[in-house]
């Protein structure tokens, strides 16, 4: 089974991906993830990244489908995956096609969380990262047991530079212009299960699973 995940930087792709693919055996490839971690390494493709990542702006589509192009490709021809923050945009959905029809794949089904603006800002702001682990918080939603440190491995907990306000509401206007034609283009070809992301992550997690045994065999 591939799956997409579609929906507004904060509607809770990142949480709801780490659970799907326990429960579906399910390989993740969040394009942000590898972009950060190719930031984190000072490689020439997250020099290059940074720029743009910076400002909230789309990476370009030639770098980023590379990206996950290479990640499909490392893993067996039925390892399903899950595609968390791309495509961004109707270019990248194309190019994804493309790529997948040479290996003989299809994605089975996009789950779209549609989430208010609202509680975008909110998830967005008091969202904190574990610079070792990745595992993500929320300052009121999910709070660490102890302030400022990880959980699982005691790790320090960061904000992302991009969930500043400013950038938070440049991403938004990104997705806005860029991302969302995605929907009607996933409905069009039948693929589009829309699911409430407002809710608290179980509640949007029965929703999606609903969906996904509903429409994939
Ligand atoms: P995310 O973690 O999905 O919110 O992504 C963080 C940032 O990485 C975005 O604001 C973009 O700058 C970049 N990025 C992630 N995925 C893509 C993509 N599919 N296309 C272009 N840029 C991306």
């Amino acid at each position: 089974m591939n799956i997409i995940l579609l929906g507004a930087p904060g509607a809770g792709k990142g949480t709801q991906a780490e659970t799907l693919v326990k429960d579906f055996n399910l390989k993740h490839i969040s394009t942000g993830d590898i972009l950060r971690e190719e930031v984190k390494k000072g490689s020439p493709v997250g020099l290059e990244a940074k720029e743009y990542m910076d400002k909230g702006l789309l990476v370009p589509d030639e770098v980023v489908i590379k990206l996950v192009a290479g990640a499909i490709s490392g893993f067996g021809s039925r390892q399903g995956f899950l595609l968390d923050g791309f495509p961004r945009n109707e270019n990248q959905a194309k190019m994804l096609e493309e790529k997948l029809c040479l290996v003989n794949r299809s994605i089975n089904r996009v789950i779209y969380l549609k989430v208010s603006k609202e509680v975008v800002i909110s998830r967005l702001s008091g969202r904190r990262i574990c610079k070792d682990c990745g595992a993500v918080y929320h300052l009121k939603n999910i709070p660490p047991k102890k302030e400022g440190i990880c959980d699982k491995c005691s790790g320090v907990l960061y904000q992302r530079e991009d969930d500043s306000e400013k950038t938070v509401l440049n991403r938004l206007e990104v997705y806005k212009k860029e991302t969302g034609g995605l929907i009607n283009y996933y409905k069009d070809k039948n693929l589009l299960s829309e699911v409430d992301g407002d809710l608290a992550q179980e509640g949007t997690y029965a929703l999606m699973l609903k969906e996904i045994n509903n429409n994939c065999e």
